[in-house]
C-alpha cells in the first residue's frame, strides 16, 4: 500500500519539494504562517517511507500538542498507509515518558514511576517547605516551584544550581540559598516517591542520554530521522534533547553567552562540524534532523522558549541547510496583509515576503460592541447569517480570545441561541476548579446539609483540616444519623479530634453560619459570592501567587461575579437558590453540544463552533475566524503592557491568531468589560491601529459608550480600576483616538461620576442628555453605580446608557 514516491511531490512548490527531498545534514525550514511547513514535514516523512530511505520505526516526529501529533499521524497514514503505525509521532513530553519508562532501571526508577502534575508538585513543595521550616510568607511554595521549573527548563539540577549560585561555597544571596536547599530536598522527595514532575521528564531524559552513552547510542541508532514542528517554541532543555537524539551532540562547553550554567551548546565555531568522535569504536553517524518553525510565531517565552534556537540554528549546526517558503496557501491576501501589518511593527525580526495567489477575499470585518455580551451576540448572529448566506457550518468557525475567562460570555450566548460549540484545550467555564469551588461554597451556604459540596470546600483553601479530621466528623455524623453539616455544628461531641482540628472546624462552621446569615438578610448572590471569596481568603491566596494560572483563576472568579451581578439585575427578586438553579442549568446544557466525535449526535455533520485561547490555536486553520477582545488591557494583556519584550510576544500572538483564518476574519472589541461588578472601559487594541483602513469593513466603529469620551484622549478618566494603572507609557498611548462616526455627537465630559451622584431613574421619567437632548426613560436595569437606563430620545432613537458615564440629568 506504499505510495509511488513521485505522487507525494505533486502539487508542492519548488522549495517545498526541495525540503521533502533533502538528505544529509540538518535541515531548517523557516517560513511564515500557512506556507506549508507542517505539510512539508508530513510529506517528507511519507516520502522517506515510500522510497524506503527510512523504516517507520526509524522516525521520531515531535509536535507541540497532542492534537497536532494525532493530526500528523493521520495525515502520514493517509499518504502511506498502515506501515506508518510504527512511527513515533508525539509531543516532547510523551516521547520522554516513553523513553524513561523503558530506561527507568538505568536511572534506578521504577518503570511505573508517577508523573506529578502541578497540583502534586505544589503539595510536595509545601511539605518540603514545612520540613525546612521556611516562612511561607517569605518563601511561598508556589514561588519556589516556579523557580525550580525555570531551572529545569535550563537543565540546571540542584548540584549545578548550588555551584553556579555560589550557595555551595556558602556565598550567594539568601533566597538562592533557601532555593538551593528546597530544590535539593524536593528532588530527593520526588525520587523517594518514584515520581517525576512535568519538567523533570525532559531534563531527566537529557541527563539520561548524556550520562549513559550506550543508551544514547541505542536511540540514535533507532531514530535515524528526527523531525520537529513549531521549533520556535522549544526551550533549552528541548533543544538539548533534540541534539542528543539526533546524535549531533557536542562536547560540553559553556554557551557562548554564558547564560545557561549547564548549557552544553557548542560555540558558534562549532566543533560538531567534524565527523563524530572516532575514538568511540561504535560511534553512530548523526541522524537526519529536520526542524520547521517561524520566529514570528514564538509565543512560549514564559515557559522558557527561546527564539534563539531558531535564529541561531545555522550557527549551532554549521553544516545546516536552510530553506525558506514564501507562498502562503492558507489565507486570502487581505488576511495576510493584515497579519503582516501587525507583525511588521516588531523590531529585530527578519522580514519575510509572504504572498498568496488566492485573491483579495472579503474585507476584514471590524465590530465595536458596547460590552462583552453584545460582542458575543454579534458573533452568534453573524455565524447564523453566514450559515444562511454562504453555507458556513458551525464546524468551519473558530472564536479566539486572549484569556480563558473570556469564554464565559461567549459560551452563554452560544448556549442561548443553540449553536453547538466546544472549548478546546481548556476547561469549560463551569467545570473549572475555582468556579466549582466557589459554586460549592454557595451551595453549602444555600443548603447546610449539602454534604458533597461542604466536604469539597472543608479544606479549600487549606486551613489544616485534613482527611483524618474529615473522616472523624463523618463517622460521628453517620453514627448520629446527621448530615455532615449538622455534625459540624456539634463538633465538640466528636471524639478523638485534636485541639487544632477542633479549633479549625469550629471556625469553619462559624464562618459558614455568618455567610448563611448574610444570605438570609436578602443579600444578592453577587454580594454573597464576594463575601465568600473574601472571608475564606480564597481570592487573597490566588492574588498573592505569581503563577499565571492563578491570575487566570482570579479572572474566572471575576467572571462568575459578573454572572451573579447580571442575575441580580435581571431577576431582582431572585435569591441565592434561584441563582444556583440558573447556574446548574447553564452548566448542564454546557454538556450537550460538546460532543463532536460522531457517536450519533445529529449535529455531527455540521460540526461545532470551536472556542479556544490564542495560544491553543497555534498550527490550526479555520475558514472563518473571530478574534475577540481586541482592547488594550485585554489583548495585549494588561500584564504585558508595561514591558516591550512582552508586548512583542503579544504581537506575535496576534500574528498567530490572524493567520489562522482562511477566508473570513472578524475582529471585535468591547468598549466596556465588567470585572468585579465594575464596568471598565477599554480603548481599542493597538493591534487594531496597525491595520490599513482599506482592508477593513467596519460594521460598527464606535460603541454608544465610547462616543462619550471621543476626543478626550486615552489614559485618563476611566471608571475602571484595572486599566487606570497602566496608562501613560507604551507606544499605544500615543495613538490617535478612533475618529467618531459622522453622526456621533461631540461631548464634553467623559469622567464617570461618583457612585452617589448617579441619578436614580424610573420608567416614565423625563431626562435631558447633553448630546441627545430630551428623552423618556423606558426601562431601568440594576441600581446604583451599575444602573443602566433605556431612554427613548425620539428621532435619535432609543439608547441603553450606563448612567455612571452618561451626561443625563433628571428633569
Ligand atoms: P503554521 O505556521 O500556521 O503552522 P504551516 O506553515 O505549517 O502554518 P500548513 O498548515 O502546512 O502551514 O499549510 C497551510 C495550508 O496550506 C494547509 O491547508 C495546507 O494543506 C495548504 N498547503 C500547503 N502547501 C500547499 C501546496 N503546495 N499546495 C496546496 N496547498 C498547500
Ligand atoms: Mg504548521
Amino acid at each position: 500500500s506504499v505510495r509511488d514516491p513521485e505522487s507525494l511531490l505533486v502539487g508542492l512548490n519548488p522549495q517545498q519539494r526541495e525540503a521533502v527531498l533533502h538528505s544529509g545534514g540538518p535541515l531548517l525550514i523557516v517560513a511564515g504562517a500557512g506556507s506549508g511547513k507542517t505539510r512539508v514535514l508530513t510529506h517528507r516523512i511519507a516520502h522517506l517511507l515510500a522510497t524506503r530511505r527510512a523504516r517507520a520505526g526509524e522516525i521520531l516526529a515531535i509536535t507541540f500538542t497532542n492534537k497536532a501529533a494525532a493530526e500528523m499521524r493521520e495525515r502520514v497514514e493517509a499518504l502511506v498507509g498502515p506501515p506508518a503505525k510504527a512511527m513515533w509521532v508525539s509531543t516532547f513530553h510523551s516521547a520522554c515518558v516513553r523513553i524513561l519508562r523503558k530506561e527507568a532501571k538505568t536511572l534506578g526508577l521504577r518503570s511505573s514511576f508517577s508523573i506529578y502534575d502541578s497540583a502534586d508538585s505544589l503539595k510536595l513543595m509545601t511539605m518540603v517547605a514545612r520540613e525546612l521550616e521556611l516562612d511561607p510568607k517569605r518563601y511561598p511554595p508556589k514561588a519556589l516551584i516556579s523557580k525550580i521549573s525555570a531551572l529545569k527548563d535550563e537543565l540546571v539540577d540542584p548540584a549545578d544550581f548550588a555551584r553556579t549560585s555560589g550557595t555551595a561555597a556558602g556565598a550567594g544571596d539568601e533566597f538562592d540559598t533557601v532555593l538551593a536547599q528546597a530544590y535539593d530536598r524536593y528532588q530527593a522527595r520526588l525520587r523517594q516517591a518514584h515520581a517525576l514532575d512535568f519538567d523533570d521528564l525532559i531534563m531527566t531524559t537529557v541527563h539520561l542520554l548524556q550520562a549513559f552513552p550506550a543508551v544514547a547510542e541505542h536511540y540514535r541508532r533507532r531514530f535515524r530521522h528526527v523531525l520537529v514542528d513549531e521549533y520556535q517554541d522549544t526551550n533549552h532543555a528541548q533543544y538539548m534533547l533534540v541534539r542528543e537524539l539526533a546524535g549531533i551532540s557536542a562536547p560540553a562547553a559553556p554557551r557562548p553567552d554564558g547564560a545557561g550554567p549547564s548549557g552544553a551548546r557548542p560555540d558558534a565555531t562549532g566543533t560538531d562540524a567534524a565527523p563524530p568522535d572516532a575514538t568511540g569504536t561504535d560511534a553512530v553517524a548523526p541522524g537526519e534532523l529536520t526542524v520547521v518553525g517561524d520566529a514570528d510565531q514564538s509565543i512560549y517565552a514564559f515557559r522558557g522558549a527561546t527564539i534563539r534556537n531558531i535564529v541561531e540554528f545555522e550557527a549551532d549546526y554549521p553544516n545546516a541547510r536552510t530553506i525558506l517558503l514564501e507562498q502562503n496557501y492558507r489565507s486570502t491576501q487581505n488576511i495576510l496583509s493584515a497579519a503582516n501589518a501587525v507583525i511588521s511593527r516588531n523590531t529585530g525580526r527578519k522580514r519575510k515576503r509572504l504572498w498568496t495567489d488566492s485573491g483579495a477575499g472579503p474585507a476584514i470585518v471590524g465590530y465595536v460592541a458596547d460590552n462583552e455580551h453584545e460582542e458575543a451576540r454579534f458573533i452568534a448572529e453573524e455565524i447564523d447569517r453566514l450559515g444562511d448566506s454562504d453555507g458556513v457550518r458551525p464546524g468551519d468557525v473558530a472564536i479566539f480570545y486572549r484569556a480563558n475567562a473570556q469564554s464565559r460570555a461567549l459560551e452563554e450566548v452560544l448556549i442561548r441561541v443553540g449553536l453547538p460549540y466546544k472549548v478546546v484545550g481548556g476547561t469549560r467555564f463551569y467545570e473549572r476548579r475555582e468556579i466549582k469551588d466557589a459554586v460549592a461554597y454557595l451551595r453549602a451556604i444555600a443548603n447546610p446539609d449539602d454534604d458533597v459540596n461542604l466536604r469539597r470546600i472543608l479544606n479549600v483553601p487549606k486551613r489544616g483540616l485534613g482527611d483524618r479530621s474529615e473522616a472523624m466528623v463523618n463517622a460521628f455524623a453517620e453514627r448520629e444519623r446527621l448530615s455532615f453539616g449538622a455534625a459540624l455544628a456539634r463538633v465538640d461531641e466528636v471524639p478523638g479530634l485534636g485541639t487544632r482540628a477542633l479549633t479549625g472546624l469550629r471556625a469553619f462552621d462559624a464562618m459558614m453560619n455568618e455567610l448563611r446569615a448574610l444570605a438570609a438578610t436578602g443579600a444578592g448572590p453577587a454580594e454573597v459570592l464576594g463575601a465568600v471569596l473574601d472571608r475564606t481568603g480564597y481570592l487573597a491566596e490566588l492574588r498573592a501567587s505569581d503563577d499565571p494560572q492563578d491570575a487566570a483563576r482570579v479572572e474566572n472568579l471575576s467572571e462568575l461575579h459578573a454572572v451573579a451581578s447580571e442575575f441580580e439585575q435581571s431577576e431582582p427578586d431572585g435569591d441565592l437558590a434561584d441563582f444556583l438553579e440558573r447556574v446548574s442549568l447553564v452548566a448542564d446544557s454546557d454538556q450537550i453540544p460538546s460532543d463532536d466525535d460522531g457517536d450519533g449526535a445529529p449535529k455531527v455533520d455540521q460540526g461545532v463552533v470551536t472556542l479556544m485561547t490564542l495560544h491553543t490555536a497555534k498550527g490550526l486553520e479555520f475558514p472563518v475566524v473571530f478574534l475577540t477582545g481586541l482592547e488594550d488591557g485585554t489583548f495585549p494583556h494588561m500584564r504585558s503592557m508595561a514591558d516591550e519584550t512582552q508586548l512583542a510576544e503579544e504581537r506575535r500572538l496576534a500574528y498567530v491568531g490572524l493567520t489562522r483564518a482562511r477566508e473570513r476574519l472578524y475582529l471585535s472589541r468591547a468598549a466596556v468589560r465588567t470585572s468585579w461588578g465594575m464596568p471598565n472601559e477599554f480603548p481599542a487594541s493597538r493591534f487594531l491601529d496597525d491595520l490599513p483602513e482599506e482592508l477593513m469593513d467596519w460594521r460598527r466603529r464606535e460603541s454608544s459608550m465610547s462616543v462619550l469620551r471621543s476626543g478626550a484622549g486615552y489614559g485618563s478618566g476611566y471608571g475602571g480600576s484595572s486599566y487606570a494603572g497602566s496608562g501613560g507609557s507604551g507606544q499605544g498611548q500615543k495613538k490617535r483616538p478612533v475618529p467618531p462616526s459622522p453622526d456621533a455627537p461631540k461631548l464634553g465630559s467623559a469622567t464617570p461620576r461618583p457612585a452617589g451622584d448617579v441619578p436614580s431613574l424610573a420608567i416614565g421619567d423625563k431626562v435631558t442628555h447633553d448630546a441627545y437632548g430630551l428623552g423618556t426613560v423606558v426601562g431601568v436595569e440594576g441600581a446604583g453605580a451599575n444602573s443602566v437606563a433605556k431612554i427613548d430620545f425620539g428621532s435619535d432613537g432609543t439608547k441603553r446608557l450606563l448612567l455612571r458615564y452618561s451626561p443625563v440629568t433628571k428633569l
